[in-house]
């Protein structure tokens, strides 16, 4: 077949741009990302070979390639892992279809300033591309692992790349960056030398469980060329070390690894379970929510290992789907190494190990609030909407979830707990009342609220849409009940008791025409008029009954996919 030229899709070429002219300032991360995509390669490649045995593939030394040549300028990573068909390469490096990235790019245009550019290229993962911020041409040669043709990839990072077949490629992918001039001021930054690969793989890439092998550098003067290829990275999963010989960074390029934010996470979690069912889980909360959180075909879930053996990637059994935006790894002892999702999703230990994991997360975001007043905001803020999901589908973990909430109120501008409410909570009265709306705004302008601002009687604002149904599935709070300040009947003289039965009745009868002349009126729009203390300038409001579904229910419910 001959080299075929083809164009990049618009985002793609947008993205090379960007990678091109690159603002940001820690090129390193280029490496860090083509390991990290040799690493799934050859995760892949050891699963799919475990699944079919008859593929015809070489799995006996499986490890990553740095190869540095300092005359060409080159610096190629190699993986003998599972590799791309032609159709693949073109559709995989040719176009973008992570959906955060196009957000990302949208975000960047409207990013005024460089260092807002910057800051935002820190926040997305840019993967393969990001081979351009150190080469003016990167070449892909790939061989799928049971296929007997390759495929070179070219592309100098500007409109097109080229597409060409092998009949040499050996097994896996090999992607050679031409680098960039050198640049005499900033010797730290030259990818030819083996002291700056070494210490960047150690920094970024230390945790990988296949060997990163660089390959002797001849003739380099700096190093103690051994004639042996040199193991850069330790290897040693970090789940399965304990948590005083692991630093806060390395964790944190774990996370970067799997999750492909590039930001810190918020919060790491451990946990070491032994006994009859062994698993260790290393777990993060991010500090921001991921774009698509609430889109349906949000991947959740956490990465599943047996024994060190990557088996996969968004295990949906681990946890609960309000906890869907936590990251990390569990490593079970004791599964079969070819279990299938719809098995786990029936396994009676892996149900126990989603309620132990759900406790553990629950218990870390309150000692996270006990502790630090600043992260649990950005918590709530970020996580806060899917975690009363929780309310309503967890009952027994929905105590815990109410101790680590809390609520825009009419109080004053700080959010509060059910528990601060509770504390305030006027004499004589027995309810917890809330209102629930699109925005704050409009929910305390509105005439429902007249009687309670009248009279000092705080109401909690709830504007999620998972607000309508926790309230009702939740119903109290410590024997106190949960009262919608727009639904069913509400009677604040009673609480507050300062108008006698006698003048209520007389006030019933006074009234008794007009409201029998409005119900007339408005006939089947309605189920009834009534009299009412809850208003106290505007002279009428609709309340409906405690039971009826709301318009943004309904949207929540199709975001849910229900
Ligand atoms: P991501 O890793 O986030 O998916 P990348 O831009 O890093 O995004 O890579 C895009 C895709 O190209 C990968 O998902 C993978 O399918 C494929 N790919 C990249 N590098 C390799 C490799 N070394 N071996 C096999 N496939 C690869
Ligand atoms: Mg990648």
């Amino acid at each position: 077949m001959p080299t075929e030229t083809f164009e990049f899709q618009v985002e793609a070429r947008q993205l090379l741009q960007l990678m091109i002219h690159s603002v940001y300032s820690n090129k390193d991360v280029f490496l860090r990302e083509l390991v990290s995509n040799a690493s799934d390669a050859l995760d892949k490649l050891r699963l799919e070979k475990l699944r079919d045995d008859t593929l015809d593939a070489e799995v006996t030394d499986l490890h990553i390639e740095i190869d540095i040549d300092k005359e060409a300028r080159t610096l190629t990573v190699r993986d003998n892992g599972i590799g791309m068909s032609y159709d693949e390469v073109g559709k995989l490096i040719g176009t973008i279809a992570n959906s955060g990235t196009a957000t990302f790019l949208k975000e960047l245009k409207e990013a005024q300033d460089e260092a807002g550019a910057e800051g935002l290229i820190g926040q997305f993962g840019v993967g393969f591309y990001s081979g351009f911020m150190a080469a003016d041409e990167m070449t892909l040669v790939t061989r799928r692992a049971g296929e007997s043709q390759g495929t070179r990839w070219t592309s100098r990072g500007e409109a097109t790349y080229t597409l060409e077949t092998v009949d040499d490629a050996p097994q896996g992918t090999s992607v050679t960056l031409h680098l960039k001039p050198a640049d005499p001021e900033n010797q730290l930054h030259d990818y030819t030398s083996p002291w700056t690969i070494r210490e960047i793989v150690k920094r970024y890439s230390d945790f990988i469980t296949w060997p990163i092998r660089m390959v002797p550098v001849a003739g380099d003067g700096d190093d103690d060329s051994a004639p042996e290829p040199e193991t850069l990275n330790s290897m040693k999963a970090l789940w399965a070390r304990s948590r005083d010989e692991v630093s806060d960074d390395e964790y944190h390029e774990l996370y970067k690894h799997i999750s492909h934010d590039w930001r810190e996470p918020l919060e790491t979690i451990r946990l070491q379970a032994e006994g009859t069912f062994e698993y260790q889980a290393l777990l993060f909360v991010p500090s921001h929510a991921p774009h698509d959180l609430f889109t349906r075909d949000f991947k959740r879930g956490v990465q599943l290992y047996v024994k060190r053996v990557f088996i996969m990637d968004d295990c949906e059994a681990l946890l609960p789907p309000y906890l869907r935006f936590v990251k990390g790894v569990v490593d079970a002892a004791d599964l079969s190494l070819n279990v299938s999702r719809e098995i786990l999703q029936q396994d009676r230990h892996i149900r126990m190990m989603q309620r132990r994991l759900t406790k553990k997360v629950l218990s870390t975001v309150k000692e996270i609030k006990t502790k630090d007043a600043d992260r649990y905001a950005t918590f709530w803020r970020e996580f806060g909407t899917a975690l009363k999901e929780g309310l309503v589908t967890d009952p027994d973990n929905s105590e815990a979830i109410l101790a680590v909430a809390s609520f825009a109120t009419t109080h004053d501008d700080e959010p509060t707990t059910l528990a601060q409410y509770v504390e305030r909570m006027k004499d004589g009265q027995d309810d917890i009342y809330y209102i629930t709306g699109e925005s704050r705004q409009s929910i305390e302008n509105s005439p429902h609220m007249e009687a309670f601002r009248d009279k000092g009687i705080e109401v909690l604002l709830l504007t999620d849409a998972v607000d309508e149904v926790w309230v009702d599935t939740v119903g109290e709070y410590e024997g106190k009940k949960l009262r919608s300040v727009a639904k069913g009947e509400i009677d604040l003289d009673a609480e507050s008791d300062d108008k006698a039965d006698g003048e209520r009745a007389k006030q019933a009868e006074e009234y008794a025409g007009l409201l029998g002349w409005m119900g007339e009126q408005l006939g089947e729009d309605i189920k009834e008029v009534r009299l009412s203390t809850r208003l106290t300038v505007s002279p009428a409001c609709v309340v409906s009954d405690a039971h009826d579904l709301t318009p943004a229910l309904e949207n929540m419910y199709r975001a849910m996919g229900q």
